[in-house]
């Protein structure tokens, strides 16, 4: 499949196939939109393997990265690696986004109600990018895409 394509599905594969998906959706958004604010669709696929990844739910095994100890609450009640709490579409990666970016969201929620907030064009490139860098994550380590949206 895809890991042996790439020659493994640990952390520098998921960072190499994270960066190609991340030039072919920003060149695939500014082409279809002439707009070069395509290139926020990218810069969130980047950002979610680097901050977000689905396996912070594996965070003491990392090592002592940026933001460890933050993702180590996190882990707590993640039960297990791959568990559908963090590796799939529909509850990983809200609750990876949210848990990630709750003191930012909080600081939106003091000016804007939240509907308002994921109304924002940006807001809805920031979820393309997020959707992408999980899917490529979740192809290499070995789901299928019928897999991808509940987990294994
Ligand atoms: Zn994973």
């Amino acid at each position: 499949m895809l890991s042996k394509f790439m020659g493994g599905s640990d952390r520098p594969q998921h960072l190499l196939l994270n960066r190609i998906v991340a030039v072919i959706i920003t060149a695939a958004d500014i082409a279809l939109t002439q707009n070069p604010v395509g290139l926020i669709t990218g810069l969130a696929c980047l950002l979610m393997e680097w901050w977000a990844t689905p396996d912070r739910d594996i965070e003491h095994k990392r090592g002592q990265r940026f933001g460890h100890r933050w993702w180590l609450i996190y882990e707590w009640f993640i039960p297990n690696h791959r568990h559908p709490l963090s590796h799939s579409l529909l509850l990983g990666l809200p609750l990876r986004l949210l848990w990630g970016t709750w003191p930012l969201l909080l600081m939106y929620l003091s000016q804007d109600p939240l509907w308002e907030i994921l109304q924002t064009p940006w807001m809805v490139r920031v979820l393309l990018g997020a959707i992408a860098s999980d899917c490529c994550h979740y192809a290499l380590d070995g789901y299928w895409p019928h897999q991808m949206l509940l987990g294994k």
